[in-house]
């Protein structure tokens, strides 16, 4: 089951985190809440699948976070990277748009999709980046 999945990588993440040395934790990145304010560590957010540990609010995660999260380890592969935003119905200022908007966010497309096995099953997945 997909719960089970996520909780297989929130431990094995756990593990890594433990195994660190404490003067990693204490130069990390951290990151506060919105929602209640507490600071935490990033670690130990993405540990948490991007869920805040003090008050449960949801983070945002990245298409590649979140296929890292339910994706089998090294199944996924991309499909369709190569295409690319067209306007052919010259709508003014799209692409202008759409190249401010790649700059901004560092990401080429808003979604990305590929097929990768899930608990060894095969599926093709799209997932909307933020
Ligand atoms: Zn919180």
């Amino acid at each position: 089951m997909i719960i089970d999945k996520l909780k297989k990588v929130n431990e094995k993440e756990t593990v890594r985190v433990r195994n660190e040395k404490a003067s990693d934790r204490m130069i990390g990145k951290w990151v506060k809440c919105d929602e209640c304010k507490e600071i935490i560590y990033k670690e130990d957010l993405h540990d948490n699948l991007s869920v805040c540990p003090n008050c449960g609010k949801h983070f945002r995660l990245s298409a590649r976070r979140r296929i890292k999260q339910i994706a089998d380890e090294e199944t996924f592969e991309e499909i369709g990277a190569d295409i690319l935003t067209k306007d052919p119905l010259n709508f003014e200022g799209y692409l202008k748009k759409v190249e401010s908007l790649k700059e901004k966010t560092k990401i080429e497309e808003a979604v990305k999709c590929g097929t990768c096995e899930i608990e060894g099953q095969k599926v093709v997945l799209g997932v909307m980046d933020r």
